[in-house]
């Protein structure tokens, strides 16, 4: 068996590895516990494609992120269904790990073949949003002729008419299937609602977004008065207790190491915390799109375009994070440093 050790994490999917790297798609794959890897692919996005999880039980099969909805990932989906020995009429339920378009695409294709759909509760307000991007942008101060640049890129992530849970999952609760155990493990942070599964006699954890061998999720603040990377620093302390479990993200390539993982992605976010502390000393008393645009991304701010939303709303999160621990103030209009002690 292969183990990561220190902070270094061991790639198990060196097929999907080696796809990655050469730009195309990986192949289906069948895995421990005959879980079924199907790569779903993501019209013209650099995560290029979902890795979707086919997991065989006693009454039928269970989908675990069906992907994006669109006729070439239904058509994945379906050879993936077709290599498993089913048809989508085979499927019992869907599991999204959360509901972004990405993810939750296709449940309703899946529904509307006879599949029930099941996601954790505090993923529904993102399906009932309440008003517009727009409006939530300039609550936060971002300038007019900004939002007027963004208008149509914003809110990409919602689907017009997502499929609605027949199944809701707690923190613990066990998916509806005979001979199998699949577990819910809640790890809210990259949106409210956004769960884990364990399966104990595979070994595996399904791990979503929450914890990808490369990249780090975006943690954006969402709604008022919640402090999501909180609850993302708490969820990686919930993964990384299931360190003996391999894990299957939904986007890049399987990996052992989840303790090395989630300690790495705990260390992103520290010097992120501190690179904002120390620009907020240095301009003074910046508004939150100012200190945004201010701090390092992938690219240059001026290159960003519509990811400036996403840069905006995770600037944020960090600074209520930063601001509930006294190591800033944050009025709602500006930032300042705290008064030193
Ligand atoms: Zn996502």
């Amino acid at each position: 068996m292969t183990r990561a050790a220190g902070d270094a994490i061991v790639v198990t999917g060196v097929a999907q590895r080696e796809a990655w790297q050469a730009r195309v798609l990986p192949p289906v794959e069948r895995l421990a516990g005959g879980i079924w890897s199907v790569p779903v692919p993501i019209p013209r996005s650099p995560l290029r494609y979902t890795l979707s999880y086919l997991i065989p039980a006693d009454d039928g099969l269970v989908v675990i992120d069906p992907g994006w909805d669109s006729d070439e990932g239904w058509a994945a989906l379906e050879s993936g269904l077709r290599a498993a020995g089913a048809a989508p009429g085979d499927v019992l339920g869907v599991v999204v790990t959360h509901v972004h378009s990405d993810h939750h695409g296709l449940s309703k294709r899946l529904q509307e073949t006879g599949a029930w759909v099941a996601m954790h509760p505090a993923e529904l307000d993102a399906l009932n949003p309440s008003g517009s991007p727009a409006d939530w942008l300039r609550a936060h101060d971002v300038p007019e002729q900004e939002i007027a640049a963004l208008a149509g890129t914003i809110g990409q992530h919602r689907l017009s008419e997502p499929a609605r849970p027949d199944v809701l999952l707690e923190d613990g609760d066990a998916v509806p299937v005979k001979g199998r155990t699949l577990r819910t493990v809640w790890t809210p942070g990259h949106t409210p609602g956004h769960i884990c599964l364990v399966e104990p006699e595979a070994g595996v954890l399904l791990t979503g977004d929450h914890l990808l061998p490369r990249i780090s999720p975006n943690i954006g603040l969402q709604r008022p008065g919640s402090s999501p990377l909180e609850a993302f620093l708490e969820s990686l302390e919930q993964v990384a207790a299931h360190d003996e479990l391999e894990a299957l993200p939904a986007h890049e390539y399987r990996f052992r190491g989840i303790a090395a993982r989630a300690r790495q992605l705990r260390a992103h976010h520290d010097r992120r915390c501190e690179e904002i502390v120390a620009t907020v000393e240095r301009l003074g008393t910046p508004g939150v799109w100012e200190l945004a645009s201010q701090l390092t991304w992938s690219r240059p701010w001026e290159e960003i375009g519509p990811m400036r939303v996403g840069a905006v709303a995770e600037t944020m999160a960090h600074v209520r994070y930063l601001a509930d621990r006294g190591a800033l103030t944050w009025s709602g209009d500006v930032v300042t440093a705290a008064p030193q002690r």
